[in-house]
């Protein structure tokens, strides 16, 4: 097994870095005092090709691999987590649910947009009476019978309520998920929903404890109308695409943390080093090397778990487990790297001076998005025990 980098691999990874290191790390305290992020940044972003790694270059995109994904999501996150989130819900969950289910005419639409960040995505599946649960969710859309007439299928409606959407007051398309019929998780359909369709409304989520410099909205949309061709992938397929799709978010989260976990031990040595008490530098300290050496050994841990996840999908082969994995123990191992940052920083590390307390703010999310770490571990039991806990 080979674990090394390809030149391609390393020479974006330190493309990225050096972009990060100028453009987001300098402001990203200011982003999140500000509650946003300034949006300047994502066609610059986009010009970089984060927007477009994983996306075919016949539709605009880099055509990258995925472990070159998971590197530019590591960076995101080593970086700005809220900057990672706004790529890796828009080119990530909606530009890969195009690509993989979307018929020629929505790829052509949508990817190059996506790919170019011109426009934004957002992910509409969280409802408020629906988390865990998703395949339980009751928006509902409809068949109008007036319309439609020879080849031509009848208009959708679409009526209600999403919670919590990243990139939802920004986003110029929401794949939205709905009940077509009362048949469970067999029962949802995915649309592609421009977000200026007449009823569609997003109203900003603010005053989080993390990710402050991200969009979180709620979305209401009142007999929003789009024709069948918004329609992704077949009717009743939606629960399916939903699952699938966030089977490769979770490499993005897991990878973000991952950056997370390296951000951490970066600042820790930094600080470790140069703060002296007892008239020696803390970092000789036996109780501090020990909090340093768990964050070294999370961030070789998790890294590899992503990697391993990447190689994977790079193949072709199944990786929805070794996704669950990968984001179960980056994320878990993402709150106590932060956590033990701040250890190591003592009172500093509880104000914004330094990166740790934003660090540990935005990890709490970490493990809650994108399937809590209780719903990894009952996939990853599923897969071990043959049992499934869901019913
Ligand atoms: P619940 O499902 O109510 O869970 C509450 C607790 O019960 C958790 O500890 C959970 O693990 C536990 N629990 C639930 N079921 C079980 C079970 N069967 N066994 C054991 N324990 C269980 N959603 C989107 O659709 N799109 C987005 O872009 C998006 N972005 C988000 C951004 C932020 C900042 C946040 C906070 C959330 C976002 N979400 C998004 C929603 C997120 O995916 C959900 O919050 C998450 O799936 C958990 O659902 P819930 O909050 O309803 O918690």
């Amino acid at each position: 097994m080979d674990l090394s980098l390809t030149e391609e691999q390393h020479a974006f990874r330190a493309l990225a870095r050096d972009f990060l290191e100028r453009e987001a790390v300098p402001h990203r305290m200011q982003w999140d005092h500000d509650e946003s992020v300034d949006l300047a940044i994502v066609p610059r972003m986009a010009e970089l090709g984060f927007f477009g790694l994983t996306i075919p270059e016949e539709y605009g995109g880099v055509g990258g691999d995925y472990v070159t994904y998971s590197l530019a999501m590591e960076e995101l996150g080593r970086a700005d987590s809220a900057l990672r989130g706004i790529v890796s819900v828009s080119s990530g969950l909606v530009g890969k649910s195009i690509l993989f289910h979307g018929t020629e005419e929505q790829k052509q639409e949508w990817l190059p947009q996506l790919a170019a960040a011109t426009r934004l995505g957002c992910f509409g599946l969280t409802e408020p009476g629906t988390g865990s649960d998703a395949g339980n969710l009751t928006s509902r859309a409809t068949r109008d019978p007036s319309t439609g007439s020879g080849h031509a299928a009848p208009d959708w409606v679409i009526n209600g309520q999403k919670l919590f959407i990243t990139n939802g007051t920004w986003a110029d398309v929401a794949l939205v998920f709905a009940r077509t019929s009362d048949d469970g998780p067999r029962g949802i359909t995915a649309f592609l929903v421009p977000t200026d369709s007449p009823g569609f409304e997003a109203r900003e989520i603010t005053g989080k404890l993390g990710l402050r410099g991200q969009a979180t909205a709620e979305l209401f949309l009142h007999d929003v109308r789009v024709p069948d061709s918004a329609r992704l992938g077949e009717v009743g397929q939606g629960f399916k695409i939903a699952m699938g799709t966030l089977d490769k978010g979770r490499l993005a989260v897991a990878s973000g943390c991952v950056g997370i976990v390296q951000g951490c031990l970066e600042a820790s040595v930094a600080y470790a080093t140069q703060r002296r008490q007892f008239g020696r530098p803390i970092a000789s300290f036996q109780l501090v090397q020990d909090l340093i050496a768990d964050m070294s050994v999370d961030a070789d841990a998790a890294r590899l778990l992503a990697w391993r996840c990447a190689d994977l999908i790079d193949r072709g082969e199944p990786y929805g487990v070794a996704a669950s994995k990968a984001k179960l123990f980056a994320s878990e191992a993402a709150v106590r790297a932060a956590n033990n940052a701040i250890q190591v920083h003592g009172g500093a590390g509880y104000v914004d001076d330094f990166p740790v307390a934003k660090y540990l703010r935005d990890a709490r999310v970490m493990t809650l998005y994108e399937g809590t770490s209780q719903i990894q571990k009952l996939l990853i039991g599923r897969d071990e025990t043959g049992i499934s806990a869901f019913v």
